[in-house]
């Protein structure tokens, strides 16, 4: 028995990357396996995907674009992750719906919270895309909002490359450690980079638990989704 019964599973854009920018099929393809060994052992799945692999707004200004224009074109590139995902998991014989904030009849439904909540009910996976379809916001914080909005029960962030939260980034920092438990309150007084603040902000405010965990090695999302004490737990 899976120890969640409705979850939202955030995979950034550098999990679709595979690390470079674009989309790597083998990664996606894996994932897409991940997530139906989730929906086989009877857990109903939504799922936020980020952009990062193509464009983040912040980076794009840093160049000297405009912020807002570049907020869209990340919210666009969020668009091509949920497309490939949704590809992947057909293949493997996952109903999927994807629901775009920003509305794209051909491709996508819009995004319609008690219609998805239908899906999730029909053993569908529903990926929202586009995030919250607003410059100036995060796909993290857009996970917790579709996460409390379509009832999850719990927020599943998977990293690559970092296995949980630590007390400061392990790739800048050796004497950095991984905590197994940390509140919503500590992680914003410590400034524990993650997440954004917003979104840690959200989950406190509402007492809606988190998981930060690593996608390696292959079958995490499973075991976290089956109770095991993978990664970090963030809760109240
Ligand atoms: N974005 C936005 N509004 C949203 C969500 C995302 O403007 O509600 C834009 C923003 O420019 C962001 C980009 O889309 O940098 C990609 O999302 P994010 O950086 O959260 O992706 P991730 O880091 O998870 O790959």
């Amino acid at each position: 028995m899976p120890a969640y019964n409705r979850v939202l599973l955030k995979l950034s854009g550098e999990v679709f990357g595979g690390g470079s920018v674009g989309v790597d099929p083998d990664v996606v393809a894996a994932v897409a396996r991940e997530i139906k060994a989730v929906v086989d052992a009877g857990a109903q799945v939504a799922i936020v995907t980020g952009g990062g692999n193509f464009f983040r707004g912040a980076e794009l200004q840093e160049k000297g674009m405009d912020r807002v224009r570049a907020d869209y074109m990340g919210m666009l590139g969020i668009v091509m992750n949920c497309l490939a995902l949704q590809d992947f998991l057909e293949k493997e014989g996952v109903d999927t719906r994807v629901q775009t904030a920003i509305t794209m009849g051909q491709v996508a439904e819009p995004y319609i919270p008690r219609r998805a909540i239908r899906h999730m009910e029909k053993g569908r996976v529903v990926i929202f895309g586009a995030g919250m379809g607003m410059p100036f916001f995060s796909t993290d914080t857009v996970a917790v909002q579709r996460a409390l909005e379509s009832k999850c029960d719990v927020v599943l962030v998977a990293k690559n490359g970092v296995d949980g939260v630590y007390t400061a980034d392990p790739r800048v920092d050796p004497t950095a450690t991984k905590l197994d438990h940390v509140t919503y309150t500590d992680a914003i007084s410590q400034g524990l980079k993650i997440m954004d603040q917003t979104a840690f902000a959200l989950c406190g405010e509402n007492k809606l638990p988190m998981v930060v965990f690593g996608m390696e090695p292959e079958g995490n999302i499973l075991r976290v989704v089956m109770g095991e004490k993978i990664g970090t737990l963030v809760s109240a």
